[in-house]
């Protein structure tokens, strides 16, 4: 039906005739000849309609904004004066020869240019509308080549690509699972996968050696701004290599992905160790392009007379720190009020700080609300550790580990970027030596990674000092996004066991849910390992945009569902009854002639 793409006309083509079908971006009347913008996925053309041509220009005249037509015209040169260099066909026009109308549209719901004041419910559910604009489509279009560069190299490096079920067991991944009833065994039911981890540690086992799958995983979690129930990993495992030999395929990976589609050249990425990265940043995925770093000062605030800080100061599951913004002395106290309101978001009850006005003034030259509660060689002895300087304020957090990470560390992320001290630019990196475990609140151990996850200790090291048991996870970091997690797995049934008796999974239960791996790997089961990216969330940090609903062609909402198809949806009562399926609470049921049972 057509010639070109309307996007990719220009000045070579001069004098040809060529047909374009596309869709009306806008139509303009000017002085008896009609111009119209014709769009498709490769951008736009201009038209010109001349009442010469009375048949066309009679039908041009009835054209509205959507409409699906097919031109043909000749391209000639737009007069001086008139051409657009922001098109990439601004140079040319087509004068229109025929028209066809191929469909007619009913009005849009939006503007495609004024998508940004409608509500993004409305974009979702008119969501084949909200994809025709140039920066929905440029978004799908690189994903597609990225996924594509992703599958050349992992097929030049030996992977090979296997489908694995959708229906299937739960996966322990963290998550709650998404359940799917089976008809033919009543009371019974398949999880989606949270990934596919059990399934390609199961090929290992038989051989495949190098294994990769952009692979659909569903995970029912309350969500946040860049997660989605449904998302997609490239999901990669391999037999016989260590930590170095799988880290070093993924780094060549990613960093070739940047250079040919972004022309930026990552280079080696560095490796730090989660203490590490905990200590300095408070975070086990920490921003490098922002160079704020925590200082411990706990030994220091043993005997204050400030509980908040003398308290967690004698804990040892506590923790006070100190955070140098240099250049914040000049905060108002508005903007203090509001970083406390901020950190109070993370559970923080208060946020403390020293603003050094002048060094060289000693006490004098500091202003805080807490310096008053601490002796002089204290806050001297502070100042020293943290490299203070005039100009600087110092924040603090006194708490508990964790909160103290989350509250501090989400405040230096804040900072940097209000204050225009996170750089611009890409910061990779590697986080390494994570701990095998955490306990929950109550006291219970969880695994950091996954069940799956091989310790760098046998497994009587493990059983007897399970909470300083390192794993032989990775995770690679992208500025402050973990683009990609994995580990070297455990490839012994014993240690497999040692693992499940830690977690509190019995052998029973290790049996019913798990026997398949346990038989697996008392199989013959290579040492292996992988890890998995997520391409969303990867698309998303090259493209520039801070949604993953952007780069997704039918995401979720906030509410995990579809404004499109209105989507989960209820069911007929034949259909619950098939499943053998009775829900205990009222619900509508759309076919009035057979409603759902209730009790
Ligand atoms: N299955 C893991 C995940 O989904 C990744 C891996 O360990 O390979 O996070």
């Amino acid at each position: 039906m057509r010639s070109h793409y309307c996007g990719d006309l220009n000045e070579q083509l001069n004098g040809e005739t060529v047909s374009l079908c596309g869709w009306v971006h806008r139509r303009r009347d000017h002085g008896g000849v009609i111009f119209v913008d014709l769009r498709d996925r490769e951008g736009l053309c201009q038209i010109v309609f001349d009442p010469d041509r009375a048949d066309s220009f009679n039908l041009a005249e009835t054209l509205r904004s959507e409409f699906v037509v097919r031109v043909t015209g000749l391209v000639r040169s737009r007069p001086q004066g008139t051409t657009n260099p922001d098109m990439r066909s601004g140079a040319i026009e087509v004068l229109a020869h025929t028209l066809e109308i191929l469909s007619q549209a009913k009005t849009p719901p939006f503007q495609l240019d004024e998508h940004a004041t409608v509500g993004e419910d409305i974009r979702l559910r008119h969501r084949y509308i909200d994809l025709r604009r140039p920066e929905m489509i440029d978004r799908l279009r690189f994903r597609s080549k990225v996924s594509n560069s992703i599958r050349n190299f992992l097929d030049e490096n030996g992977f090979l690509d296997i489908e694995t079920p959708i229906l299937t067991r739960a996966t322990p991944e963290g998550a709650r699972d998404y359940l799917v009833p089976s008809r033919t065994h009543p009371g019974q039911f398949f999880a989606l996968p949270q990934s596919p981890q059990l399934f390609k540690q199961l090929l290992m086992v038989a051989g495949i050696d190098r294994y990769y799958q952009i692979a659909k995983c569903f995970r029912d979690e309350d969500l946040r701004a860049d997660r989605q129930p449904e998302f997609t990993q490239i999901d990669i495992e391999t037999s016989f290599l260590d930590e170095e030999g799988i880290m070093g395929i993924m780094e060549r990976m990613i960093r070739g992905i940047f250079l040919k589609h972004l022309d930026v050249d990552l280079g080696n990425f560095p490796c730090m160790t989660w203490t590490e990265a905990m200590r300095r940043f408070g975070s086990d995925k920490p921003d490098l392009r922002n160079n704020l770093e925590f200082t411990d000062i706990a030994d220091l605030m043993k005997n204050v007379d400030f509980k908040v800080f003398s308290g967690p100061a004698n804990d040892a599951d506590s923790r006070v720190i100190a955070l140098r913004v240099p250049g914040g002395a000049s905060l108002t106290r508005k903007e203090i009020d509001d970083y406390t309101k901020f950190v109070g978001i993370y559970g923080a009850k208060g946020l403390a700080w020293i603003k050094v006005n002048d060094i060289a003034a000693g006490l004098d030259g500091l202003q805080s609300p807490i310096i008053k509660f601490m002796p002089e060689d204290v806050v001297k002895a502070v100042l020293a550790r943290v490299h203070a300087a005039t100009g600087d304020i110092i924040f603090f957090g006194a708490d508990k580990f964790g909160p103290v990470c989350e509250a501090i560390g989400a405040l230096r992320l804040k900072v940097g970027a209000d204050l225009g001290i996170t750089r611009s630019g890409w910061a990779p990196l590697w986080v390494i030596d994570f701990p095998m475990f955490e306990r929950d609140k109550e006291g219970n151990l969880n695994s950091l990674h996954h069940p799956f996850t091989a310790p760098s200790c046998s497994p009587e090291e493990l059983r007897d000092n399970p909470d300083k048991a390192l794993s032989r996870a990775y995770d690679m970091v992208l500025n402050g996004t973990e683009l990609g997690g994995g580990s070297i797995r455990i490839h012994r049934p014993d240690m497999q066991q040692a693992v499940f008796e830690l977690l509190g999974i019995g052998e029973e239960e290790a049996q019913e849910k798990f026997g398949f791996l346990l038989n697996a790997l008392a199989s013959g089961a290579p040492p292996h390992g992988g890890l998995a990216f997520g391409l969303d969330r990867l698309i998303m940090l090259m493209t520039g945009t801070t949604s993953i609903r952007d780069v997704m062609a039918f995401p979720k909402t906030q509410s995990a569902a579809c404004p499109l198809t209105d989507a989960p949806g209820p069911v007929s009562a034949k259909q619950l009854r098939e499943l053998n399926i009775r829900l205990r609470e009222k619900v509508a049921v759309p076919t009035a002639a057979a409603p759902a049972q209730a009790e």
